[in-house]
């Protein structure tokens, strides 16, 4: 077996995947590049996305270049990825279209500055394969609609996200969403995590806030 790279200063996300979803086009051009630059081992990421190891920034430059991105990523600090299980689409569990759902919410927060890291986590149904409970957003899906969750996390200092709201269309998910958002982006310190912030914050206090909030 080849060996495993393990120059951990060389890890890039490759640009492309966004809820794990990648076209069998695609992968083969991303498997062309790797093989150009002897890549050995693409890693699929716990974001669901594809990650190279072992170059040089160089090549890693290169790389994204050849598949149609001028540069690495650059974003402002908000939402760092969306995770979302195949749902209604594709899984017979599914009672939630997790994937459209997933699409919505890149289109109208991906670019949204936040206090920090904000990771969000969709799953079409209660088996909760996307641990939407542990996530900074954390949505699954039921026969009645949406639940939206916020505040988890799953890291070092692990925290169930507080349930927002249920029985949520996709619309009204987007607009509770847009106003959780909000409540963070005022009250939270620089670089503080949404479970960090609803530990010191009484639930109510963004309870009341979403009630009064435009
Ligand atoms: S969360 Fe539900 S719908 Fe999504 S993959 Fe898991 S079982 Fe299927």
């Amino acid at each position: 077996m080849t060996a495993l790279p393990t120059d951990h200063k060389t890890y890039n996300v490759l640009p492309g995947p966004k809820m794990g979803l990648i076209t069998p086009d695609y992968l083969e051009e991303i498997a062309a590049a790797a093989r150009r630059h002897a890549i050995p081992f693409l890693k699929i990421t716990g974001a669901q996305r594809l990650a190279i190891a072992g170059h040089s920034p160089e090549t890693a430059a290169e790389i994204w270049r050849e598949l149609g991105q001028p540069t690495g990523p650059q974003k402002p600090v908000g939402i760092h990825y969306i995770q979302a299980c195949p749902g209604l689409a594709w899984c017979k569990y599914g009672r939630q279209d997790s994937l459209t759902l997933g699409r919505k919410i890149e289109e109208s927060f991906m670019t949204l500055p936040l206090p920090a890291k904000t990771k969000v986590g969709i799953s079409g149904c209660q088996f909760n394969c996307c641990e939407s409970y542990l996530r900074d957003i954390g949505i699954f899906g039921t026969t009645k609609g949406w639940s939206l969750v916020f505040g988890g996390n799953g890291g070092g200092a692990p925290r169930i996200g507080d349930m927002i709201g249920e029985k949520l269309n996709d619309e009204e998910v987007l607009k509770l969403l847009n106003r959780c958002l909000a409540f963070y982006k005022e009250k939270a310190r620089k670089m503080e995590r949404s479970g960090r912030l609803m530990r010191r914050t009484p639930l109510v206090e963004l309870q009341n806030y979403l009630q009064t909030a435009e």
